[in-house]
C-alpha cells in the first residue's frame, strides 16, 4: 500500500518524525511517500499545494499529514475537497495519567468536511467582503448516514447534531432536518440536537452527556479544538478523513508555530493518528500495542512541555519505542 507522507509546516515536520520512527518499526506492507505541501512549497514552488503532491496523494491508498501553516486553506482544507474525504473523525478520550479537566471521557466528533463557510467562495466589492456558506441534502445525508453507521459499528449509544437552526434557518435548517430523516432509520441509536451555543457550554460543564457528534464543516472545527482542551490539549487529538476512495489522516493541531523548531511539540496526536491509519487497513493489534505504549509512557508520568512534563518530543517519542 502507497501512503504519501506530507510532513508540512512548524511542528507538522517534527512530530512526523516521531510518527514515522513508530511506522517504519512495524515491517507492514506499506510504502511511505514523501511530499511537500505548505507555506514553504509556497515559497518555493509558487504553490502551496504543488502538483506533483496532489497527483501523489491521488495515486495512493492514504495520506499521512502533518500541519499546514498559513496555507492551510490552500494545502489541507483544498486537499479534503479534491479527494472528497467527506468525514473528519476526530475522536476525544482522556488518557491516564494527564491532568486534564475530565477523566474517562470518550466522544467522538465527525465533522462534515468539503461544504459549509470552508467552501473558499469568497468575495469583495466596495468594502463589503462576503463568505457563500454552502449546505447541501446530498452532503448533509451524507455526514449523517456515516454518524449513525460510525455508531452502529462502534457500539455506540447516541449520535448529537449540532447546529444553529434558529438563526440560520435555511443551511442549518436543512442540515437539521437531514439528520433527524436519517436517524429514523436507526431506532437502536439515540437521537437529540443541541444548537451550537448551548453545546459548547454542556461541553464545558457537562461533556458525558456526548457520545457520537454530528455536525457542519466550521462548527466541527472550533467544537473539537474546544474539545481537545477537555482532554488536555492539541497534543492529545488525532484525527481521520474519510472518503468513499481516499482517506487522509492528520492531527486536529496546526503549524503551531509558537512552539515550532524547539523539538518540544507533543507528537501523541501524531502518533494516535498514524495508529487511525493502521487501524482503517485493518492493523488493529499494531495499533493497540502503540496506543498502549502512548498511554503507558504517560501513566508513568514521562510527559512533553505540554502536559506539565519536560520531555523534548524525541525523548518522549524513544520512551514509547521502548514500550513497545
Ligand atoms: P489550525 O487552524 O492550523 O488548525 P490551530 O488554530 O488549531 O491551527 P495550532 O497551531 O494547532 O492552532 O496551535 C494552538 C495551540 O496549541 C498553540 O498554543 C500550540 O502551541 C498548541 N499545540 C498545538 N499542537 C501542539 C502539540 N502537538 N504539542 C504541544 N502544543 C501544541
Amino acid at each position: 500500500m502507497r501512503i504519501a507522507v506530507i510532513p508540512g509546516d512548524g511542528i507538522g515536520k517534527e512530530v512526523m518524525n516521531a510518527a514515522m520512527i513508530l511506522l517504519e518499526n512495524l515491517n507492514l506492507p506499506f510504502k511511505y511517500e514523501f511530499y511537500e505541501a505548505g507555506d514553504e512549497a509556497l515559497k518555493k514552488y509558487g504553490k502551496a499545494l504543488p502538483d506533483e503532491t496532489l497527483e501523489a496523494c491521488k495515486k495512493s491508498d492514504a495520506v499521512l499529514f502533518g500541519a499546514a501553516g498559513e496555507t492551510a486553506a490552500d494545502v489541507i482544507v483544498k486537499l479534503r475537497q479534491e479527494l472528497d474525504v467527506f468525514a473528519n473523525v476526530r475522536p476525544i478520550k482522556s488518557i491516564k495519567g494527564v491532568d486534564s479537566l475530565y477523566k474517562d471521557l470518550d466522544v467522538v466528533i465527525i465533522r462534515e468536511n468539503t461544504e459549509c463557510l470552508y467552501k473558499g467562495i469568497e468575495f469583495e466589492i466596495d468594502g463589503v467582503a462576503q463568505t457563500l456558506r454552502v449546505i447541501t441534502k446530498k452532503a448533509s445525508e451524507r455526514i449523517a448516514r456515516f454518524a449513525f453507521e460510525f455508531a452502529r459499528k462502534e457500539k455506540r449509544k447516541k449520535v448529537t447534531s449540532l447546529h444553529k437552526a434558529n438563526v440560520m434557518k435555511k443551511t442549518c435548517g436543512l442540515f437539521r432536518d437531514v439528520c433527524r430523516e436519517v436517524a429514523k432509520d436507526y431506532p437502536e441509536i439515540s437521537f437529540n440536537e443541541y444548537y451550537i451555543d448551548a453545546a459548547c457550554l454542556y461541553l464545558v460543564m457537562d461533556p458525558y452527556r456526548f457520545d457520537v457528534i454530528v455536525t457542519t464543516n466550521m462548527f466541527g472545527d472550533i467544537v473539537s479544538d474546544l474539545a481537545a482542551g477537555l482532554i488536555g490539549g492539541l497534543g492529545l487529538a488525532p484525527s481521520a478523513n474519510i472518503g468513499e476512495r481516499y482517506a487522509i489522516f492528520e492531527p486536529v493541531h496546526g503549524a503551531a508555530f509558537d512552539i515550532a523548531g524547539k523539538g518540544i511539540a507533543n507528537p501523541t496526536a501524531m502518533i494516535l493518528t498514524a495508529c487511525m491509519m493502521l487501524k482503517h487497513f485493518g492493523f488493529r493489534d499494531e495499533a493497540s500495542r502503540i496506543e498502549k505504549a502512548v498511554e503507558d509512557t504517560i501513566a508513568s508520568g514521562l510527559k512533553t512541555r505540554d502536559l506539565g512534563g519536560n520531555l523534548k518530543t524525541f525523548e518522549f517519542t524513544r520512551e514509547v519505542v521502548k514500550r513497545i
